[in-house]
């Protein structure tokens, strides 16, 4: 997993410089490694420069990592992806997945459950979507967040609690 490291630019450095150091903050490892695996690293690159237009944050105040809650593949062998945005005003961040409805302009705010793993609690497209949860938090959960593989086991909204035997 990558940790977020933000690092500030000033339009003093060259653009290659600049863009650079903006690409190895949103993810340092895809960033060293992105030549083997240049479908995620387009991907996660295109959506943390979404993100970030739609939140209105720098570039480099989104991060990418692998989400360790949620596989996919046949075998979930495949990490899904994770963005980190860190809001450099107020130093809060807030946890997104994509949004599969979404075609990469859309995202899915992360929230404490009662069983205390982070899963859906709204959906977010523009910067007026993540201040109306914020202001009236989990008035309209997503159909994502019931059965989500991040719950812990023996949480109501489990997938594991779903299950007809
Ligand atoms: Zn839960």
């Amino acid at each position: 997993m990558t940790s977020r490291t933000a690092t500030a630019t000033t339009c003093s450095e060259p653009l290659t410089d600049r863009a650079a150091d903006t690409y190895r903050a949103a993810d340092s490892d895809g960033f060293a490694t992105r030549h083997a695996n240049w479908v995620r690293w387009t991907r996660r690159a295109a959506t943390a420069h979404n993100l970030a237009i739609a939140l209105g944050v720098p570039p480099e105040h989104v991060a990418a990592t692998d989400d360790p809650d949620r596989t996919y593949g046949i075998h979930g062998q495949y990490p899904g992806d994770r963005y980190r945005v860190h809001d450099p005003a107020s130093g809060q961040t807030w946890d997104f997945l994509p949004d599969p409805t979404a075609h990469g302009h859309g995202w899915l705010l992360l929230g404490a459950c009662a069983c205390e793993a982070l899963v859906p609690v709204a959906r977010v497209a523009a910067l007026a979507d993540l201040g109306t949860e914020l202001a009236n938090p989990l008035e309209n959960i997503p159909p994502e967040c019931d059965g989500d593989p991040a719950h812990q086991t023996g949480c109501p909204y489990s997938r594991l609690n779903t299950v007809e035997e």
